[in-house]
């Protein structure tokens, strides 16, 4: 599929024009990022097991109901999508205080929450991502109440399917991030789930051993990142139990090349 031009480039994707009007190519790169930017590498074969796992996701909350803005994915990097206008806010749901709530307030690294918390970060790189209240997102006009009350209960919603898809496959969700669009659906506004929802954006720890399966071994330092993305894969039926590397076309994972500035 021939692609338009580009019309934005992130951290971790490229967007293009997609062949028709409202329509976009979704390009998942192998770069990855932490830290506002601060760390930077390039991480071999990480966006091709991004775009699978979060197709593959994707799907399978369509299937329960939840509208997202994947059409299908096109090849080892790319899918079609539907283009939305992002609320510029990032949805943050937590089981477990990990990462930057236990940074923050001081919570022990680990404890169970009572029930699914949603926290709200303010999308501004420049910024860093700011936490902010519900107030803040309506001062604004981010979104409406009643588009929040319905984002919030998807939240909850892709949180309860995710914790039972991952369980069923020793792996516990700990916390991820969604972003969500609108598009104009015959005059009404509509809510889809946008972005992708892959180990770059949930933190994924093994049942057992709690060993990290996600962007923290990248974060952290604890190397084997294209093993830990893998054996998600695998888990979840996406890469055939004895797959290897070279088997889903991408070389040897590359030694991660640390940049700090
Ligand atoms: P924390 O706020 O603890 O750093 O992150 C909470 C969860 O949201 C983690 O699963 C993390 O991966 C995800 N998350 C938060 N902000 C971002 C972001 O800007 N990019 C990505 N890829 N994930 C994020």
């Amino acid at each position: 599929m021939n692609k338009g031009k580009k019309l934005y480039e992130g951290k971790a994707k490229i967007i293009y024009e997609g062949p028709e009007k409202g329509t976009a190519i979704q390009h998942f790169k192998d770069d990855a990022t932490a830290f506002n930017n601060l760390k930077k590498s390039s991480v071999e074969g990480k966006g091709i097991l991004n775009n699978r796992i979060s197709e593959h996701i994707l799907n399978n909350l369509n299937q329960i109901g939840i509208k997202t803005h994947l059409i299908k994915r096109l090849n080892m990097r790319e899918q079609l999508v539907k283009i939305v206008e992002i609320i510029p806010v990032e949805f943050i749901v937590r089981n477990i205080a990990t990462g930057s709530l236990t940074k923050k307030l001081g919570i022990t690294d680990g404890t169970i929450l009572s029930k699914p918390l949603i926290e709200y970060s303010y999308k501004n790189d420049d910024l860093g991502d700011p936490l902010i209240a519900k107030e803040h997102i309506l001062e604004f006009n981010w979104a409406t109440e009643e588009e929040l009350d319905f984002i919030k209960e998807n939240c909850l919603r892709i949180n309860d399917f995710m914790q039972g898809m991952f369980r069923g496959v020793g792996i516990k969700l700990v916390d991820f991030k969604l972003e969500f669009g609108r598009i104009n659906n015959e005059d009404k506004n509509e809510i889809l789930l946008a972005d992708e929802i892959s180990p770059d954006t949930c933190r994924l720890w093994d049942v057992i051993s709690e060993k990290k399966l996600d962007k923290d071994r990248f974060r952290k330092d604890l190397g084997n990142i294209i093993e830990a993305y893998q054996e998600v894969a695998r888990r979840l039926g996406i890469m055939h139990e004895k797959a290897n590397i070279s088997e889903v076309q991408f070389g040897k994972p590359k030694a991660v090349n640390l940049k700090k500035k």
